[in-house]
């Protein structure tokens, strides 16, 4: 038989661990075990109605055909609008790219720039894709270790310490997954101060969870807080997490032409359109009545607060309050060094976590996978009820270390 000889850039990347984790937890339900999937990375929530309409109607019109390579003129017309009034981002219709999710635009956006040897820091901790993106396009990710204590923020000094003459991109994700924590304005104008000085850095802004705000202070992107990095900014966004629309597979991105035309090519070889059925989709969820959006908000915020009192509740557990988002990452150092009912001892976060799954049954993911330990993330993108059982199991597991 032909042994098939797989290329280095796929042989060099793992299978994203979120989905991993939640195929685990999937499995052993399937099993029959009675598992509390704290792993879910997407809305619990239905697309709402109104949108799916659109798309029901747009398919009984006709509008099945490919669409231009950068995306209908009707979605990137509704993205501009959404960044000038949102964020204060004015920028035109051909500095404007649509795709397959915010996850294919950001991988092209690498493949588009990044040549072996180039460098991509990368502020752990991170979503699990930003390295292994890097390395599938043959680059070298840098990862910055952030403090728990400065809020796991890229800090300017730490930024301007990462940069060398090899470095392409810095990735800033706010709110971020898996930590929620989002930047402020002045957090952002001072890392723009450093960026000023390292003109051959562009910034890979994923602002994916922008909508799912709780913050007292206001949504900021670094590009409306130092509009002198336009030229060398993209900023990523997408329907997938504030609309309810992960299967819908419709992310975009405003940035510098020659970036938007270099991605736009990589898409004509590649996918040539996202599906014309989700643009429309997309295009009504964006300029549509936002109201469904706000009530997720208001859901999520209450589960997040709630889960979070509970989580620092628990001896051992500390957690900081998100910005947005819905994932909370609380610190486990507590239950390092202790020992299982069955006599293992707890050296990781890794192996806290399987302490969950295999005692009480909560599926999570662990610190190691984000980059950032001893921490494990869970989602609460689930029903208060899930959550209240995954929290009162976890509490039981601790109490049971010694
Ligand atoms: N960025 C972050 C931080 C994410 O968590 C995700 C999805 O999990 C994405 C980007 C990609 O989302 P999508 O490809 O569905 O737009």
């Amino acid at each position: 038989m032909t042994e098939v000889k797989l290329a280095r850039r796929v042989t060099d990347i793992r299978i994203s661990p979120s989905t991993a984790a939640a195929q685990k937890a999937r499995d052993l339900k399937a099993e029959g075990r009675d598992i509390v999937d704290l792993t879910v990375g997407e809305p619990d929530f239905d697309t709402p109605d109104a949108i799916k309409q659109v798309a029901i109607d747009a398919i009984h019109a006709g509008d099945t055909k490919y669409t231009p390579v950068n995306g209908t003129i009707a979605l990137r017309k509704a993205i501009q609008h959404d960044y000038a009034t949102r964020l204060g981002i004015e920028t035109s219709l051909d500095r404007i790219c649509v795709g397959g999710g915010g996850k294919q635009v950001l991988f092209l956006a690498l493949t588009a720039t990044v040549e072996a040897g180039d460098e991509v820091i990368i502020p752990a901790p991170y979503w699990v894709s930003y390295p292994d993106m890097v390395v599938a396009n043959g680059g070298t990710p840098v990862i910055v270790q952030c403090d728990e204590a400065a809020r796991f923020k890229l800090t300017p000094d730490a930024l301007e310490a990462a940069i060398t003459p090899a470095t392409r991109w810095v990735v800033l994700n706010s709110p971020s997954n898996p930590t929620g924590v989002a930047y402020t304005g002045d957090e952002l104008r001072a890392l723009g101060a450093v960026l000023m000085r390292h003109p051959q850095v562009l910034v890979l802004c994923d602002e994916i969870y922008d909508r799912i705000w709780y913050a007292d202070f206001e949504v900021q992107s670094i590009v409306s807080a130092v509009p002198e990095l336009a030229d060398r900014a993209l900023v990523v966004n997408g329907v997938s997490k504030s609309y309810a629309m992960t299967g819908w597979r419709i992310g975009y991105a405003a940035g510098p032409k020659v970036l938007i035309d270099a991605i736009n090519k990589l898409q004509s070889q590649s996918s040539s359109c996202p599906s014309s059925i989700s643009q429309a989709a997309a295009a009504a969820a964006l300029t549509g009545d936002q109201s469904s959006v706000e009530a997720t908000v208001d859901v999520y915020r209450d589960r997040c607060e709630k889960t979070w009192e509970k989580l620092n509740a628990i001896e051992g557990l500390s957690c900081l309050k998100p910005d947005g988002a819905f994932y909370l990452y609380p610190n486990c150092a507590g239950m390092i060094g202790k020992t299982t009912p069955d006599g293992k001892k707890i050296e990781t976060d890794l192996d806290f976590v399987i302490y969950l799954l295999e005692s009480v049954g909560v599926a999570s993911i662990h610190g190691g996978a984000y980059g950032l330990e001893p921490h494990f993330r869970i989602s609460t993108a689930t029903s208060m009820d899930v959550l209240e059982d995954g929290c009162a199991r976890i509490e039981k597991a601790c109490r049971a270390l010694t």
